[in-house]
């Protein structure tokens, strides 16, 4: 009767919808994209009703096209854009305020009073993250402060927070279920990793009333159900994470020492460390990678700001080529960059240089450096980046990554996937199916609901493409001390002489 899990991938741009059945697969996709609005330079904001409306729709059409009924579908599984804010009216479910998304930067200057009042490490201890304007917590307070009347609302207990997961569970189920899971919670900055609650410190500092949040609940647990009218019959919501976490446990990197690297338009490494939570002195950050029957697993996250759009400055601003998946057989074209290294550090660098004035650069050239070269340590970029900060992953967990799972868009490209294996000197394992994101939030879901059991979601791990590290010891060490090189030229670049 139950043959279907339904996954609701509700990202930064697009809302999706996929159908898994039990071996896996997808039955049925939809997606379709919703407004980003930009109010002042360095704001984002989006429609929080326009995502609802737009997410429902797309799991709708996802039903449809799949010509299945409510009843087939065993559970619903969430995965969300993260931190993204929105507060809305307890009564009228109506949101006081645009939704404020995690790029937005308007709460920048508070958070540099934060750091600069000695913050830091206190908000760093308790939470696993570093003061920054990403997180949800400085973003609730701006919207306290400037909705007009918000403050007192929120005191006597008429607002509700939630980032997009409690929206839309909470509009799911009627208004019945105000809640988040352990991941989505642990990106807030306001909620303490290691006794798992609230912290009351950090909401008196920010003046943030403890009645508007949401109740924290396992990743694979009972969030409710949704009611009938929306797809013809009620189904429970049972898995719920934030996009980077549920890719984790998409990819089946469910063991301490496990991670994966999401290539997109950015990267994203996380690494299980299972039960224990590192404090990294290098600048990742300790987040919460799920919690399941009220055990925590810890990961350790690092992003890499430019990765594959370095691909689209190739295609888009040198015009070297035509497409994206070009760059792969051009980068073969030559047998190496001929000494050549590109540092994408167009915003600055990231884990473990934190430079924000760093810019991008090209060394090495010589008349004989050619387009191909160019592309070649374009993709290669994209591999030593990620190479230093699973370096640093390594080094502070103290072991050796036995395998690097990947997906996102960029990780379709073989050569660049070949040379992340011979650098990081570790299999690259590449599934068929590259759609981990939506996939763990369907496994959480599938969990709880008894879709599958932890050893069948074991087995779906076939099918995957594994690369091997082929390269010697000696190339590997020379090509990271010339990189390093490499990258000290595109220091400080931006900074005023
Ligand atoms: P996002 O979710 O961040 O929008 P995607 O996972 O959809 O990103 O990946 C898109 C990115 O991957 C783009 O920056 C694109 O240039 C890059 N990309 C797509 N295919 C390839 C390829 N074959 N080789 C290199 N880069 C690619």
């Amino acid at each position: 009767m139950k043959k279907y899990i339904m996954a609701i991938d509700s990202g930064t741009t697009s809302n999706r919808c996929i159908i898994f059945n039990k071996k896996g697969e997808i039955v049925s996709s939809s997606q379709k994209e919703f407004k980003q609005y930009f109010p002042q330079p360095g704001w984002v904001e989006q429609d929080a009703d326009e995502i609802w409306s737009n997410q429902i729709g797309v799991c709708v059409e996802a039903i449809n096209k799949a010509n299945i009924k409510a009843e087939e579908i065993s559970s619903i599984g969430i995965t969300n854009q993260r931190e993204t804010t929105i507060i809305w009216n307890k009564k009228t479910g109506i949101p006081i305020y645009n939704a404020i998304v995690w790029q937005c930067r308007r709460t920048s200057n508070y958070c540099d009073e934060l750091k600069n009042k000695g913050y830091t490490e206190k908000i760093k201890e308790k939470t696993g993250l570093l003061i920054d304007a990403y997180f949800s917590a400085t973003k609730i307070k701006w919207i306290l402060e400037n909705v007009e009347g918000a403050k007192e609302q929120a005191e006597k207990g008429e607002l509700l927070f939630g980032t997009v997961d409690t929206w839309l569970i909470y509009k799911l189920t009627g208004g019945k279920t105000h809640a988040t899971d352990y991941s989505n919670a642990s990106r807030t900055m306001l909620y303490n990793i290691n006794e798992l609650k609230w912290d009351e410190e950090i909401l008196q500092l920010l003046e943030i009333p403890k009645e508007i949040l949401p109740e924290v609940r396992n990743s694979s647990g009972n969030f409710g159900k949704v009611i009938a009218k929306y797809f013809g019959g009620e189904i429970e919501i049972t898995g719920v994470a934030g996009d980077q976490q549920s890719a984790l446990f998409g990819q089946i990197c469910l063991e301490e020492g496990e991670a994966k690297n999401t290539y997109g338009t950015g990267a994203f490494l996380l690494m299980n460390t299972g039960r224990k939570k590192i404090e990294s002195k290098k600048g990742l950050l300790s987040t919460i990678a799920w919690g399941i029957d009220g055990k925590i697993t810890y990961a350790l996250e690092g992003s890499i700001f430019v990765a594959g759009s370095a691909v689209q400055w190739l295609r888009d601003d040198l015009k070297i080529i035509d497409s994206s998946e070009d760059s792969e057989y051009m980068a073969t074209k030559v047998e190496d960059t001929n000494d050549c290294y590109i540092v994408p550090a167009f915003t600055g660098l990231g884990a473990p240089y934190w430079d924000q004035y760093a810019r991008g650069t090209i060394v090495g050239l010589t008349r004989g450096v050619n387009k191909y070269h160019i592309i070649r340590a374009t993709l290669e970029s994209i591999a030593l980046l990620s190479q230093d900060v699973l370096h640093v992953m390594e080094k502070e967990c103290n072991g050796k990554l036995k395998k690097l799972k990947v997906d996102g868009g960029a990780s379709a490209n073989n050569f660049m996937m070949q040379f992340q294996s011979d650098i990081t000197n570790t299999k690259v394992v590449r599934p068929k199916l590259l759609e981990s994101t939506a996939r763990g939030a369907a496994f959480l879901a599938g969990i709880h609901s008894g879709f599958w059991t932890i050893e069948e979601i074991q087995e779906l791990e076939k099918d995957a493409r594994i690369f091997i590290p082929k390269m010697s010891e000696e190339e590997r060490n020379k090509k990271i001390k010339r990189w390093h090189r490499a990258v000290e030229y595109s220091k400080n670049w931006a900074k005023e002489d």
